[in-house]
């Protein structure tokens, strides 16, 4: 991935209320339910799927105990979901100790209705929000495209407020 990837992740995550480090070409993205975001290029399932094994080896060499998202080449990639019609924001990868790897599966957008920040849980498997950790009710969950206009204007202000800093050098 690329610094000026990682660079509009990093902005897009802070117009989120996401606090990030970075590390070694991936985003911690703090919280009570922490994730290592690893930036992309991909758009499409073939291309996440492609992203799968690097990501993996990245988490295990930085020693992430964590879940971690591979993003995109943008925060609503054309990724298929099978239960819920909640927008994907990439694959999320929990650690599965029993099976000692990561199961990815699709990560899907949800306001928190604890701290009202956008958060992403996991399809198939814990539906807690990451990074906040909360838990949101099940029934609240079917809320379709309605976080679309508001994640893509995070992306816009993101992409453009790194592109401005980077022809500023
Ligand atoms: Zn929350």
């Amino acid at each position: 991935m690329s610094r000026q990837q990682t660079a509009t992740w990093a902005a897009f995550c802070a117009n989120l209320g996401w606090p990030t480090s970075y590390r070694r070409g991936a985003l911690i993205v703090h919280g009570g339910s922490p994730v290592l975001l690893i930036p992309t290029g991909a758009l499409i399932d073939r291309q996440f799927l492609a992203a799968v094994e690097d990501a993996e080896s990245t988490a295990i060499r930085l020693g992430w105990p964590d879940d971690v998202l591979i993003a995109g080449g943008n925060p609503l990639p054309a990724v298929r979901s099978y239960l819920r019609s909640d927008p994907v924001a990439g694959l999320l990868g929990e650690f599965d100790s029993a099976e000692q790897e990561y199961a990815f599966d699709a990560g899907l957008w949800l306001r928190c209705d604890a701290c009202g920040r956008m958060g992403v849980y996991h399809e198939l498997r814990s539906w807690h929000l990451r990074p906040c950790g909360h838990y949101a009710e099940p029934q609240e969950r079917h809320v379709r495209g309605q976080h679309v206009p508001a994640i893509g204007r995070a992306w816009a202000e993101a992409t453009y407020s790194t592109q401005i800093a980077r022809s500023a050098t």
